[in-house]
């Protein structure tokens, strides 16, 4: 049995590496530099820990996060693996200790935050010890195309320059070709192995679902999942306290989880949820990060992610186990506005707007929804995967030209100066009395569209922006602009197609504008 195999056995308890795990490995040993990015819960860890237990010296670990850096430590010192962490959460007593053991050579594993690694304290360390290999975990940190940017991942060019002689392993969860070019070029790796691995997760079926009714849709959703373990991502804070809120009133055991809670209280619903003593977790994006639970059966979306990225990493935390899991990320025009309005007061204002457009995109397709997903990983996908819901449940489009028109001519009477909520309300007639006030119920096509309901107005207005036929002015309110193809579709010269809804049974009746 090889040095590695045994060390697997010994350390880990494991009989089998899993596919890549052992190439990585040998890859290292022989000295190489090497990127590996594998799906979050694929096992990216053992491909640095197995070389740092096996190789004479200690191993630098970079990590960003740094709450979970003392749980991996616990972990892999109850395997009898001696690691330790430096971070800026310690007492210099506690670090003089840690730097003690360091030089005495006692320590095989060393977690440091980006902050450390970069500082000049560290490097006159580290030219004390031997180290073996650097090991940078959630590498596309480094890359401003990847979704969690930090700035001190890129001064870690002088790792390379300083310590030419020892590789570097990249890892992370994130695949896209931008993300893995400036990996490469930022930390100079020289030549590296690519190991990348499938995306593909074929146990967790896709649904995307219109983000309306949605209280109602999950109390359907998990009366068919009885005492199945879940996390509901909300947006915001409020959300995740009034969704839980609302489910317990409706006897179901949920508990809500964001950042804006105690240290000790959050790491307490953590562990309730990990030890199933509270199954359903309603949290923003600050609950999962490194969580290891392997039956998570489901993932709701309850709110649009800001990108595909992060819609991938929030379900990937289903299934882990292998199992079959599902997913049902809800869509509204709603969300989309909230993120972009998050998206304008951020940097990185272009990429941030590509990449919810993206996932836009993702929702509004009617092609399978795993290829859209593998493909934006560079993956292809021969056939259909008959687990998600466009392919469940292929879609019908339909004649909405008579639709676009009705909204279309609407926003033009109203002079582009309304938002979608008072374009919807003027087109089903609504007598609220700031429309009355601003003469809305005096233009021709106040109340044309009293017969399709108000969300599912919503749901083609979102259509028809993500058609190119409306843009939104988020500078004046929100309000609706038409683009040139609207104006064809308004002289006649354009047809729209359009998806059904879920919910319709045959096409609406329209009657013709006047
Ligand atoms: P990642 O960092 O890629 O998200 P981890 O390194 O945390 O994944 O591994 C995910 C889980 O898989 C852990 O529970 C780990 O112990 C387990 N694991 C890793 N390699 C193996 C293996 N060869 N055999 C069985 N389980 C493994
Ligand atoms: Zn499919």
């Amino acid at each position: 049995m090889s040095a590695a195999s045994n060390a697997l056995k010994k350390y880990f308890g494991y009989d089998k590496f899993r596919p890549l795990q052992e190439k990585v490995i040998n890859s290292i040993l022989q000295g190489n530099d090497a990127l590996v990015i594998m799906p979050t819960g694929g096992g990216k860890s053992i491909c640095y820990q197995i070389p740092a237990i096996i190789m004479e010296g200690v191993t630098i670990v970079v990590s960003p996060l740094i709450a979970l850096m003392k749980d991996q430590v616990e972990g892999l010192r109850a395997n009898g693996v001696s690691a330790d962490y430096l971070n800026s959460s310690q007492t210099s007593g506690e670090q003089a200790e840690i730097i003690e053991k360091l030089i005495a050579g006692q320590i095989k594993l060393l977690y440091v935050s980006p902050e450390k690694l970069v500082s000049q304290d560290f490097y006159y360390l580290m030219l004390q010890l031997k180290v073996n290999l650097f090991a940078v975990d959630e590498a596309h940190c480094i890359s401003v195309w990847g979704h969690d940017f930090r700035p001190e991942y890129t001064k870690m060019a002088y790792l390379k320059k300083q310590f030419p002689h020892v590789p570097i392993v990249a890892l992370t969860a994130t695949a896209d070709n931008l993300t893995q070019k400036d990996i490469v070029s930022q930390l100079n790796l020289a030549d590296p192995e690519r190991f990348i691995s499938s995306f593909d997760r074929p146990n967790l079926s896709l649904t995307v679902a219109p983000g309306r009714d949605k209280f109602k849709s999950i109390l359907g959703f998990l009366r068919q999942r009885p005492h199945q373990s879940g996390i509901i991502y909300c947006l915001s804070r409020k959300a995740t306290e009034g969704l839980a809120e609302k489910l317990r009133n409706a006897g179901v055991n949920a508990a809500y989880y964001h950042a804006g809670l105690s240290a000790d209280e959050r790491a307490k619903r953590q562990e309730d949820f990990i030890n199933d003593e509270v199954p359903i977790i309603c949290a923003t994006i600050a609950f999962g990060m490194g969580i290891d639970k392997s039956n998570v059966r489901w993932v709701i979306h309850y709110n649009l992610p800001r990108n595909i990225e992060s819609y991938y990493q929030e379900i990937g935390r289903a299934g882990r186990d292998g199992l079959k899991a599902d997913t049902l990320l809800f869509y509204s025009f709603s969300d989309v506005i909230v993120h972009r309005k998050f998206i304008d007061e951020s940097k990185l204002k272009e990429v941030s707007h590509a990449k919810l457009e993206r996932i836009q995109q993702f929702c509004d397709a009617q092609i399978c929804r795993r290829k859209i997903l593998l493909s934006y990983f560079g993956e292809h996908l021969e056939e259909d995967c008959g687990n998600c819901d466009v392919c469940k449940n292929p879609s019908q489009l339909f004649d909405g030209t008579i639709i676009a028109q009705k909204a279309f001519s609407a926003v033009v009477r109203l002079k582009e100066q309304v938002a979608a909520g008072t374009l919807i309300d003027v087109l089903r007639g609504s007598s609220r009395q700031d429309i009355i006030s601003k003469g809305y119920n005096q233009i021709k096509t106040y109340g044309a569209g009293k017969d399709i309901a108000h969300q599912d107005w919503q749901q083609y207005l979102l259509q028809l922006l993500n058609l190119g036929y409306i843009t939104v002015a988020y500078d004046h309110g929100n309000a609706l602009r038409l683009t040139e193809q609207a104006k064809e579709v308004l002289f006649g010269e354009r047809l729209v197609k359009l998806v059904h809804l879920a919910s319709m049974k045959s096409e609406p009746v329209i009657k013709p504008i006047e």
